[in-house]
Parts: C-alpha cells; sequence; structure tokens
C-alpha cells in the first residue's frame, strides 16, 4: 500500500489515495471521450474510503448511473464513480507520478479507436527541443517544463 497524490493542474484540487497496485485501465466509452477530451479515459480504481480531498473537487452527473469530479477552475477532469458505486476512478493523468501505472484492461471497447492504440512507431518529438514551444517558455522567462 502507498499513499500518492495528485490534482488538477491549476493545483485547487489535491488528493492522496492508498494505492495497492499498480494496476490501471482505459476506458473507451464515448462518455469518456467526451468527459475527457481525449480518444480515452486512463483510470486508476481505488476504493473510495481510501481517497482523501485535501481541497474538494466539485461534481456533475455525467449520466443517470454516475457523476464525475472535476475542478471548475481549470476544468481538469479527476474521475468517475457510480451513484451506487465504492470504487471511486482517478485519471492517471491527474496523479503527481502516472508513471506509477500501467494498463491492465480495457474497458468499453465497443467505442475503441484503434488507431490511436500502437503508437509506437510514430516519431516523437520533445518540448525543449521543438521551437514553436521552447521560444515561448523562453520569452516567458521559464525552463520548458516536463
Ligand atoms: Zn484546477
Ligand atoms: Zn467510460
Amino acid at each position: 500500500m502507498a499513499e500518492m497524490s495528485g490534482g488538477c493542474q491549476c493545483g485547487k484540487v489535491r488528493y492522496t489515495a492508498q494505492v495497492s497496485d499498480n494496476d490501471a485501465y482505459y476506458c473507451h466509452c464515448r462518455m469518456c471521450q467526451r468527459a475527457t477530451g481525449g480518444v480515452a479515459a486512463a483510470f486508476k480504481q481505488v476504493s473510495a474510503d481510501v481517497v482523501v480531498w485535501h481541497s474538494e473537487p466539485d461534481w456533475y452527473e455525467s449520466s443517470p448511473i454516475a457523476r464525475r469530479p472535476f475542478c471548475s477552475r481549470c476544468g481538469t477532469p479527476l474521475g468517475f464513480i457510480f451513484n451506487d458505486g465504492e470504487g471511486l476512478d482517478l485519471t492517471v493523468g491527474s496523479f503527481d507520478d502516472p508513471s506509477a501505472f500501467k494498463p491492465v484492461a480495457h474497458a468499453g471497447s465497443e467505442s475503441m479507436h484503434e488507431a490511436w492504440l500502437d503508437t509506437r512507431e510514430l516519431k516523437r518529438y520533445y518540448s525543449a527541443t521543438t521551437e514553436s514551444v521552447a521560444k515561448r517558455w523562453k520569452a516567458a522567462g521559464l525552463e520548458v517544463p516536463e
């Protein structure tokens, strides 16, 4: 069991969760696509009672059976829970160290966008060496963040 922390992009919402393993998953359903703006949602499921919100997120009903926490200031999607559920899904990207998790399953596979799954062969660019990005950080007097 490890305590892991996370939160939204702007820092308004912060949480810690007791995490018992590294297993995470993708949900490809259309509601997760819309809720995150991504081609899929990456989630780590934990028991809702092991999550401590140090500053409360806002919640909205994403369907008649579920609701989702998010930050009303910056918009970061933070998770998912069934209205009668005990398992809270936290978005992998909202953890301070998302690298701890590995995907072990696909949910909502009926809406999966296959073309986005195996992208290992694509050419890779890096922010620090992408001129259009790096010059703007430099102009702002800042280092390119990771
Ligand atoms: Zn925020
Ligand atoms: Zn979903």
